[in-house]
């Protein structure tokens, strides 16, 4: 909790603090809810996750007939809490094995930095794990992964493209499910290549990855989480969108919210998908370190941004 509180430093010393401002003292009126919505709006929460928060809030102020702003802080809370506590759903690894979890998401949003920082996580839970180096399409990326490998005493499966020759990510990955199988692995995390969601030709590779998973073990992927850069601001709910579009996605990892002042954007999410099934948040990333992937708690999350 004290990773998270301290990774959200600049989201509550922004929001949290002119939340604190308007909850300062006075009386509930309209002037307050307008403050209140452009303060939201402005860290990223989004329209339609504000105007719900908005009701919501005034819906508990009638029902419990709150006069004074002081009181709506903890009623905000409350409202925030419920929004967010669907996507706390942490991730159970141990339905199968090898658990196969598939990463997807746009060039620089922490994929390969959250693939490190999540096989750390998984080996101090004891598991064994193998990375499956399908970022193909830049040679860097594979050479990190199996840098990072090396020095991590964790396996990767990477195929070396030749010259001209780019390795094709479905053979990688497959290669790497066989061998997960063949060792008794625990998790397989499978890297892919960054791409823009726009990026049409890309996107059919990257369901074309998804098949190949599933011809090499049934019921496979397990998990398939987008990265999301938590500064990517209100286009991370398109970016969600046209990735679940893809490839069906049944989490989420939402990375560099200690680089952000506008942690709201979670609630944006949140809201995206509040009449449907939720999209778990798995981990946020709150830090550069190894052990700064953290299980998203909504309260605690919350808490963060308050206190
Ligand atoms: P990829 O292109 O998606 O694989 O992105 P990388 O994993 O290479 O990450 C891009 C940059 O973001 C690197 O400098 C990472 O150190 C940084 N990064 C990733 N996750 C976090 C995070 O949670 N917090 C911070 N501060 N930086 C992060």
């Amino acid at each position: 909790a004290a990773r998270v509180r301290q990774g959200l430093s600049r989201t509550r010393n922004n929001l949290g603090k002119q939340l604190s401002g308007l909850f300062g003292g006075g009386k509930i009126d309209e002037d307050l809810y307008e403050e209140l919505e452009t303060v939201l709006l402005t860290a990223d929460t989004g329209v339609s996750a504000t105007a719900w928060l908005l009701d919501e809030l005034r819906r508990q102020v009638k029902r419990n007939g709150l006069t004074d702003a002081a009181q709506l802080k903890e009623a905000l809370q409350k409202a925030l809490t419920a929004l967010l506590d669907p996507l706390a759903q942490l991730l159970d690894t141990e339905k199968n094995k090898p658990f196969i979890i598939m990463l997807a998401g746009v060039n620089g949003a922490g994929k390969t930095t959250s693939i490190g920082k999540l096989a750390h996580h998984f080996q101090l839970q004891g598991k064994t794990v193998l990375l499956a180096a399908g970022d193909t399409f830049r040679a860097a990326a594979r050479e990190q992964l199996v840098a990072w490998g090396e020095r991590n005493n964790i396996a990767v499966i990477a195929h070396e493209s030749n010259g001209q020759q780019k390795g094709d990510p479905a053979a990688v990955i497959f290669d790497a499910i066989n061998a997960a199988k063949a060792r008794g692995t625990d998790i397989v995390l499978a890297d892919t290549a960054g791409r823009l969601a726009t990026q049409l030709h890309l996107m059919e590779e990257i369901k074309k990855v998804k098949r190949v998973i599933a011809k090499a073990e049934p019921g496979a992927p397990h998990e398939t989480l987008l990265v999301l850069d938590a500064n990517t601001g209100q286009n991370a709910v398109n970016q969600v969108q046209a990735f679940d579009d893809a490839l069906g996605l049944t989490g989420l990892i939402v990375t560099k919210l200690d680089g952000t002042a506008k942690g709201g954007v979670i609630a944006a999410i949140a809201r995206q998908r509040q009449q449907k099934s939720p999209l778990p948040i798995r981990f946020i990333g709150v830090g550069e370190d190894l052990d700064d992937l953290r299980p998203f708690v909504a309260s605690e999350f919350v808490e963060a941004l308050f206190d």
